[in-house]
């Protein structure tokens, strides 16, 4: 066994090998000792090998998929090897025989399909990523739901479309293994090299058309090497991982670049759409939005989120849909309800593509299809938007197949086939016949149990089945005797005795059990046929379930959407292509949200407008003001506006944004090793190299990482190349108040600052933006907010005062006035105010306990206060 074990292992050197010994997966050597401490489960020792213990640990076959979860997650992949006969064929084979075994699977995190591995609201991508000669593409599935992408990416924008994707795994070729891991790794997803062959453009072909079934791949559009050459390597990856069984993955789908707005690594970061900052979901743009309530609408959310459309079809006929049932509350009320019943259409179907479903995934297709028919009734008789029409369309067809189900299975059938008892009676003649037989032969027995307790008289005599003996007469102890001798123990064969009981068997009830086991043996080999049966007739149609789930998982989330706006009090946006950046009354949507939670103020709503004249907001303020809310809020609702959402403004005009581009100045970014500076200018670099005319970019406090007047001219520079050489939209934030003299020197750069009142010295933040530059910058003031102590704030206001008094005199002048400042001393505080005598009126306030007063005495009191004032 050890050397069939060893056999096997090296051929899946990378990971670790579950070994099926009965009842468990028994993993051995290194694997087990890796495994005990992830598992933290034991580990032992079974037999030596070259004269050392074998290390060993198992895990219980019943209860593996919750350990394999445990290990994906920890980073390890599991080839599972399981025994390919009976072990009673491998004896009769001779004694010394091992049961066949193999490895059925390698399960790595991009190739999951199994419900409890996966998270039913995201999408679990494995890429490909693949470059023949000069040219690249990128190839995406996510077989757990049969989608399949490919397109041509340049190289320099993996990362971007990495984060794009966040998928769990990415295959390359070894070859670019040196240059590609660090992008791989950085973007979260697990790395994969396959050998070069995997990537062969001409092998790839033949793969794909095997795979679809066709005669060339010109079926589905025209592909560059590339692109072939990233599909092929998925599909052989797939195949290795299978093990021959390949999912059902949809023809591949060619994503144009062009189509989408393109958004990079660090903005998803800044802009938090799909994950707060601090790495969680919670606070996350998505999590603030997702209202859908089917699994498949969910990730169609996430996927949109991630790749809002750039072309304007596609937005308006997104934005008809919302605005529909935004219009028609009655009919998105009845289709949410009815949308909740929705089971994950597509993850079932996948499942019993690769032959890991069950009697469930069955009824969830029948579930979800009845489903659909009644969403196709509901929308009868409207006047539908295009995306609806054609959904409407994908919903129905399924007459026949609803039919098949419907009476074939049971309402809730098991999870697993292997038990039976799924198929409804009435749907087999023959099953019906068997389960009858085997029903008749329980209640055969029960009557045989009454007639060996009057031959025997004893009452308490019954009739028993346990594994290991089957059916059995079982007596007490005090029958001993009677049982043991004759005329009965002719009749009565003794089996057992064990601490009370005395057992027995008849030949009768021999062949009963015989009769029993035989009807409800075949009833099993029957059932399992008809499983087969069922999941080919849903096999066949799969296309056309993929389509019903497309559709519902669209109309899902248009109702979802349209549920948002009514709720948030969202309008419409207008987009058109254009560069107007129109905003009336925006508001931040995750802001927004928390602010009302706490129950505080609300949030106060902005205007942005640029693209009339003026491309370059400069923003001014003092911290805490509200300038990077506004920042966001303007980069949100142009995305929201482009996934074809409503937006959280009185009024929007978006022209259709091309890139998103989002930066803060010096972000900590201490976990990656850069200096923090450095990974702003390389992110600034970024956006100018690359921010088109349609470009939105938000720069927040870019050059604060360093020195001031290295900073100062960085941000300068960057915003007159943002003008002069990008002419892109953009909002830049600074608390460089130098900086608003360019606005007077760029046509195109308007002041604008969001205001704030000063207060006996104190600020108060009104989160209004307007135009025009800020007074200044009130700094001192919000450190005395944030508690520093007093000495320090007044010792800051000194300084303050000479430094500006030096500026207003000259550059010369400063260093003398400097010079002059006095020193900082821990002066005492301010000598307390002189105690005023009270007034009578102040003493009689003093006395007042507000909680201890009822309504009636308050006023009472009113009345009499005033009389005294
Ligand atoms: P800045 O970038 O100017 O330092 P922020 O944008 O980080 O300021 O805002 C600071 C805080 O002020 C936010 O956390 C938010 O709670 C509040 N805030 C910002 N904008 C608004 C607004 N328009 N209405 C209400 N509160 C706001």
């Amino acid at each position: 066994m050890m050397a069939q074990y060893l056999g096997i292992k090296t051929q899946y050197p990378g990971a670790l090998l579950f070994y099926r010994m009965g009842d468990f997966y028994e993993m051995f050597f290194e694997d087990a000792v890796a495994a005990s401490q992830a598992l933290d489960i034991a580990l032992t020792k079974r037999g030596q090998h070259d004269g050392q213990d074998i290390p060993m640990c198992g895990v219980p076959v019943h209860s593996a998929e919750g350990y394999l979860l445990t290990l994906i997650r920890k980073g390890f992949r599991v080839a599972v090897c399981e025994q390919l006969e009976d072990p009673a064929e491998a004896k009769k084979r001779g004694s010394k025989s091992v049961v066949k075994r193999d490895v059925v699977r390698l399960v790595t995190p991009g190739t999951l399909t199994e419900e409890s591995l996966l998270e039913a609201r995201r999408n679990n991508y494995l890429c490909a990523f693949s470059v023949v000669r000069d040219d690249a593409a990128l190839a995406w599935v996510d077989i757990s739901t049969g989608e399949c992408h490919v397109m041509q990416i340049a190289p320099v924008r993996l990362g971007p479309e990495l984060a794009r994707l966040m998928p769990s795994e990415v295959v390359i070729s070894e070859a670019a293994e040196a240059d590609l891991a660090g992008i791989v790794t950085e973007s979260g997803a697990s790395l994969t090299p396959l050998g070069r062959a995997a990537f062969d453009s001409t092998a790839a072909e033949k793969r794909l058309c095997t795979l679809y079934g066709i005669g060339s791949l010109d079926a589905y559009g025209t592909f560059s090497r590339a692109e072939v050459s990233a599909l092929g390597a998925l599909v052989e990856y797939l195949d290795i991982t299978q093990k021959g069984k390949l999912p059902l993955l949809r023809p591949p789908v060619r994503e144009a670049e062009a189509g989408v707005m393109q958004i990079d690594a660090a903005t998803r970061r800044n802009l938090e759409l799909t994950h707060a900052l601090g790495g969680g979901r919670a606070g996350a743009l998505l999590s603030a939005i997702d209202r859908t309530v089917t699994a498949g609408g969910a990730r169609l959310l996430e996927r949109r989120l991630s790749s809002p459309a750039r072309d304007l079809e596609t937005v308006n006929n997104r934005l008809d849909s919302v605005a529909f049932i935004h219009d028609n509350r009655r009919l998105g009320d009845d289709l949410r309800e009815a949308l909740r019943k929705v089971p994950d259409l597509d993850r079932a179907l996948s499942r019993l593509a690769l032959d890991r479903g069950g009697p469930r995934d069955l009824a969830a297709i029948r579930n979800g299809l009845e489903q659909a028919d009644r969403i196709a009734t509901l929308l009868q008789g409207h006047d539908l938007p295009a995306l609806f029409s054609g959904a409407a369309r994908a919903l129905g067809g399924h007459d026949v197949l609803i039919d098949l189900l419907g009476q074939a299975l049971v309402a809730e059938p098991p999870l697993l086939a292997r038990d039976g008892g799924f198929i409804a009676a009435g749907h087999d003649s023959e099953l019906d016949e068997m389960r009858a037989l085997r029903d008749e032969g329980r209640s055969v027995i029960a009557r045989m149990q009454t007639e060996y307790a009057s031959q025997t008289g004893i009452q308490s005599l019954k009739i028993k089945h346990n594994n290991v003996l089957g059916y059995f007469i079982e007596v007490t102890a005090t029958h001993a005797e009677r049982m043991l001798s004759e005329p009965l123990s002719d009749i009565f064969r003794h089996r057992q005795t064990t601490a009370n009981q005395l057992r027995f068997t008849t030949p009768d009830l021999t062949e009963m059990e015989t009769r029993i086991l035989n009807a409800g043996g075949q009833a099993l080999e029957i059932e399992k046929r008809l499983y087969s049966a069922l999941k080919d007739a849903i096999l066949d149609s799969a296309a056309r379930i993929g389509g019903t789930a497309r559709a519902l998982a669209e109309l899902d989330l248009s109702s979802a959407l349209a549920d948002l706006a009514r709720g948030e009090n969202w309008t419409r946006p207008l987009v058109d292509k254009s560069r107007r950046l129109l905003i009336e009354g925006g508001r931040h949507p995750v802001v927004e949200q928390s602010l009302r939670k706490q129950g505080g103020a609300p949030f106060v709503a902005n205007d942005c407008d640029l693209g009339d004249g003026t491309d370059i907001w400069l923003l001014t303020g003092p911290n805490m003001a509200g300038k990077s809310t506004f920042l966001r809020q303007t980069a949100l609702i142009a995305l929201l506006a482009q996934i074809g959402s409503f937006v959280p403004a009185s009024r929007a005009e978006i022209g259709l944004v091309s890139q998103l581009f989002s930066r803060v100045g010096a972000s900590d970014d201490l976990a990656r090793g850069r200096s923090t500076f450095m990974v702003e200018m390389v992110e600034t670099a970024a956006i100018l190299n690359q921010a088109d005319d349609h470009a939105l970019v938000i720069l927040d406090e870019i050059g604060r990482g360093t020195a001031t007047y290295d900073g100062l001219s960085i941000a300068w520079a960057t915003l007159e190349h943002l003008h002069d050489v990008n002419r892109c939209r953009a909002l830049f934030a600074t608390h460089y108040h130098e900086l608003t003299a360019l606005a007077g020197k760029l046509e195109r750069v308007d002041n604008a600052t969001v205001t704030v009142k000063e207060f006996e010295g104190d600020v108060i933040f009104l989160h209004e933006v307007r135009k025009g530059a800020a007074d200044r910058s009130y700094g001192v003031q919000v450190a005395k907010l944030a508690g520093l102590p007093d000495a320090v704030v007044s010792r800051a206001r000194v300084v303050l005062d000479a430094l500006e008094k030096g500026e207003r005199e000259g550059a010369g002048k400063q260093k003398a006035i400097i010079d002059d400042l006095p020193l900082f001393s821990m002066a005492a505080p301010p000598p307390a105010p002189p105690p005023q005598k009270s007034s009578a009126l102040e003493d009689r306030m003093q006395a007042i306990h507000p909680d201890e007063l009822t309504p009636r005495e308050a006023l009472q009191l009113i009345y009499e206060l005033k009389e005294a004032s």
